[in-house]
């Protein structure tokens, strides 16, 4: 299991249930993920949307299940994308 660490670098896997791509995932019933875009949003205890890039465990099992791609929110309130096609290069 990987840590869960918030953007301080605290290791909050404690305090964390089942990360919200893997929930997704699993509650999605779906057995192919290829072409498919997830989409990761956080909103905190402001009602802010804030930074939601996957932990290194979520970002390599929607890799691996073929995911073409996910969006996270960020602090500022905006979105960014990351093609996974783009990273198969840098995975061994
Ligand atoms: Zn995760």
């Amino acid at each position: 299991m990987y840590p869960y660490v918030s953007l301080n670098e605290e290791d909050i896997s404690s305090i964390v249930g089942t990360h919200s791509e893997l929930r997704a995932v699993i509650k999605s019933s779906l057995v192919d993920f290829k072409a498919l875009t997830m989409v990761n949003v956080r909103i905190n205890r402001n009602d802010k949307i804030d930074y939601s890039f996957p932990c290194q465990g979520c970002f390599d099992m929607l890799n691996k299940l073929g995911f073409k791609d996910v969006y996270f929110s960020t602090k500022s309130g905006n979105f960014q994308r990351v093609f996974f096609s783009s990273l198969s290069s840098f995975i061994a």
